[in-house]
């Protein structure tokens, strides 16, 4: 397994209690939209069995070409001992990663892609929305749903560009509003519908999808192949 050790940039608030880390591009390290990395800090490896408690999964939520790492997270006030470590990185401060992958890649076969989000969950989806603007090509559009009870609608501004009307976007704040919506686009059963949240919010989720005939392979979750069962199945 390969490590790459990089430092943190810079830190940048995107909503309360939510901030992007932004790391320095190791040489070597690469990714495609959508991609999950272990995100570790300093320490987790110094004894001979790893400290899983200073490494946590986390989305890239920046393209390769804009030649950072992103990670997206929220930072409240009771915080685990990762969250509290996290918070107290400054610019210079040591971080690895590792095991980096990707679950949600932009499947283009000519169908609409639904991205159905939970809170922070739509930092997975900012770089396949940004790779979307890039190219388009067989994807017939991209409609994001965000439930977030805060109001804050995090990135907004990707939305608002008017070169193409084929990207849109909803934010909801509660559970009602977005299962009314989500009812709304599941009558689609030609789409694709990507889901990022809480194993929670992806059971939950999945079923109403199910209840309108969305099949399996229509659904795309951010879970190894060898988990997808225990969801989808
Ligand atoms: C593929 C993938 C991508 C991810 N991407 C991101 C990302 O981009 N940004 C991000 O912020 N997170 C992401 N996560 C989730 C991330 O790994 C962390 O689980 C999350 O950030 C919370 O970390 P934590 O240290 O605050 O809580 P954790 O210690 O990891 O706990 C997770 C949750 O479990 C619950 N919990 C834990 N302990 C207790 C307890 N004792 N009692 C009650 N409830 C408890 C809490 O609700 C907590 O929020 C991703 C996870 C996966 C699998």
């Amino acid at each position: 397994m390969q490590i790459y050790w990089t430092t943190l940039v810079d830190v940048i608030d995107e909503a309360t209690d939510t901030k992007t880390f932004y790391l320095d591009l190791p040489e070597g390290f690469t990714w495609e939209e959508g991609a999950h990395t272990h995100l570790a800090l300093e320490g987790f490896n110094s004894e001979e069995k790893p400290d899983k408690g200073l490494v946590r999964h986390m989305s890239i939520a920046t393209l390769p070409e804009e030649n950072t790492i992103g990670i997206t997270t929220r930072l409240r006030a009771e915080r685990s001992r990762y969250k509290i470590h996290l918070a107290e990185l400054k610019s210079g401060s040591s971080v690895a990663l590792f095991k980096t992958h990707t679950n949600i890649p932009l499947k283009r076969e000519d169908r609409p892609i639904y991205l159905l989000s939970c809170g922070v969950g739509i930092a997975s989806f900012r770089p396949l929305i940004l790779q979307y603007l890039n190219d388009s090509n067989r994807i017939d559009s991209l409609h994001s749903l965000n439930i977030d009870s805060s109001g804050e609608q995090l990135f907004s501004s990707l939305f608002e560009q008017e070169s193409d009307p084929s990207l849109t976007a909803q934010y909801v704040t509660d559970r009602p509003a977005y299962y009314q919506e989500v009812n709304r686009l599941a009558v689609d059963t030609n789409a694709f519908f990507y889901i990022v949240g809480s194993d929670d919010f992806l059971r939950e989720t999945i079923a109403t999808l199910r209840e309108y005939g969305i099949s399996g392979e229509h659904i795309t979750i951010d879970k190894h192949e060898r988990f997808r069962s225990d969801f989808l199945s």
